[in-house]
């Protein structure tokens, strides 16, 4: 039995412990026990940090942006320092092999490095002589209090996403982090104190769905920004945006990765091994469907495909020999393995089945072998919905048409991969498919931290992407100011704009 261990929020540069009496159980994914316990906040506690944000947020909206860049760039380098121990705790919560867990800081920290430009990113716009005497300039000004929901697979990247760019801006947060692994966001709230941040501008509140409603029914809470699924994006979106809150909310998805008949069938192994399998398949941006197009070449991909998969043999997040680890909880578990039915009782080949996978010494831990489905069929539920674990499913096309018309009529629409040698049809695809990222001879196209990252149709509610300048965008107001000061000749000239003259 492991030593539980309590998770408390972060609130006003400390740790506060809950009120409400409810706690969230989080497990220890590997061997199934519960590891740790925490606080789950009322609508009252949500409030108080609220408060406790609101007070702050002023003076830091009012420190120059240089100097709340040099916080960002202390964060940074402490997150750098601590590395390792933030990787073993996001490991021991989700599940991911400590490698992936890096990967997920990394990815995060990229976008700290982006914020660290603020100065110039928030920097406005001037046109001289708009009018006589007349000039125009815009400035990008903070929101002030926002929150940031996040999901379980990315708990130290996601927030990352959100915060690093809002805090920048000069807003004070209010993170929501999963309930499921909720201690790396906490590490960083900590870390972001001790480079700097002013205690209140950057609170962590644990919850569930009170809390989430209380953020969203909040008339100091300006601006939402929430990843998850779906249904749980578009209530966020709804709610939200009636209450007249800014919201951006991203979805799941259902990633379609084309093999063209021309491709380095090597390269594609590889490429769908890591992007199906890494990390349990938990990845919004993982590669969930291959379509090889034209005839023989699901075939020669199956060939080369399954002795990969055989291979690929699940363990314990601390095993660094291990290549993807349990999945993040038993409810999970038990989904994934309700799809695997699915699909067998509709029809789909099964080629290898990942159920009942038992790892020696955690028998209890939540693991699924990988599987691969062959003959899938884009009338199947276990096709059309999301899975999020170690399931492959392939679907055969006959043309290019044929598999850019699956992806870009799937009600997802998140990310999408051709492989090919033949640039043409690359850039065509690429232009025509009905899918937020693309990549050419890239399986998982997540976008660099000054790019932007974001998805279509179910996989995203809300007009603005995440990071990159659309993400100093949803995080800033803009100003414009008009502004005359006459003088000589122009002094005596009536003030009329618009003007028909
Ligand atoms: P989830 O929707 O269960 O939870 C996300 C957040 O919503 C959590 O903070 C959770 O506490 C909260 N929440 C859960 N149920 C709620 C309810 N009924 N009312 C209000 N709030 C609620 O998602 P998850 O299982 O943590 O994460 C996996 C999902 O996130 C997958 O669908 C995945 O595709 C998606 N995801 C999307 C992206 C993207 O950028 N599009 C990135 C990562 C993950």
């Amino acid at each position: 039995m492991t030593a539980q261990r309590d998770i408390h929020h972060f609130v006003n540069g400390k740790a506060s412990p809950g009120a409400s009496g409810r706690f969230g159980e989080v497990f220890d994914p590997n061997t199934g026990e519960v590891q740790a316990k925490v606080s789950l906040a009322s609508a009252k506690e949500l409030a108080d940090a609220v408060e406790i944000a609101k007070a702050a947020q002023p003076a830091w909206a009012a420190t120059n942006p240089q100097r709340r860049a040099r916080v960002m760039f202390k964060f940074k380098a402490l997150v750098e320092e601590h590395m390792d121990e933030l990787a073993r705790l996001l490991s021991a919560e989700h599940g991911k092999v400590v490698a992936d867990s890096k990967g997920d800081v990394q990815r995060g920290l990229e976008v700290i490095e982006f914020a660290c430009g603020i100065p110039h990113l928030l920097k406005g716009e001037y046109t001289e002589g708009a009018g006589p005497g007349i000039d125009v300039y815009s400035m990008r000004q903070p929101l002030g209090v926002i929150a940031a929901i996040t999901p379980f697979n990315f708990p130290a990247m996601i927030p990352m996403w959100m915060f690093g760019v809002a805090l920048a801006c000069g807003n004070a947060v209010i993170l929501k982090p999963s309930e499921k692994d909720p201690s790396v966001p906490v590490r960083l709230a900590e870390l972001m104190q001790q480079a700097g941040l002013p205690d209140g501008v950057f609170n962590v509140v644990h919850g569930d769905k009170e809390a989430v409603d209380a953020i969203l029914d909040h008339e100091d809470i300006k601006a939402v920004s929430f990843v998850g699924s779906s249904d749980i994006a578009h209530y966020v979106y709804s709610r939200g945006t009636a209450n007249g809150k800014r919201v951006q909310a991203m979805g799941g998805a259902k990633n379609h990765g084309v093999i063209m008949p021309d491709a380095d069938m090597d390269q594609v192994v590889r490429d769908l091994v890591g992007s199906a399998y890494g990390s349990a398949g938990e990845r919004c941006m993982a590669l969930p469907v291959a379509v090889p197009v034209g005839e023989g070449t699901a075939d020669k991909l199956i060939e080369k495909l399954m002795p990969e998969i055989e291979k690929l043999v699940p363990g314990a997040s601390t095993d660094p020999d291990a290549i993807y680890g349990p999945v993040v909880s038993k409810a999970h578990k038990e989904k994934v393995e309700s799809y695997i039915q699915m699909g067998v009782d509709e029809g789909a080949d099964l080629l290898l089945d990942g159920r009942g996978f038992k790892l020696q010494g955690h028998e209890n831990g939540f693991f699924i072998g990988p599987s691969l489905f062959d003959n899938v069929t884009p009338d199947m539920t276990s096709y059309q919905e999301e899975i999020f674990g170690p399931v492959l499913q392939i679907v055969r096309a006959d043309e290019l048409e044929d598999a850019a018309a699956l992806a870009s009529n799937h009600q997802y629409g998140n990310g999408v991969a051709i492989f090919t040698r033949n640039g043409l049809a690359a850039r065509e695809f690429a232009s025509k498919v009905n899918v937020g990222m693309v990549g050419v001879n890239v399986p998982i196209p997540v976008p660099v931290a000054y790019h932007t990252f974001g998805g279509w149709k179910r996989s995203a509610f809300g007009d603005s992407n995440q990071h990159g300048f659309e993400g100093v965008r949803f995080f800033t107001k803009i100003k414009t100011v008009t502004q005359r000061w006459p003088s000589g000749e122009v002094a005596d000239q009536a003030f009329i704009i618009p003007t028909m003259q």
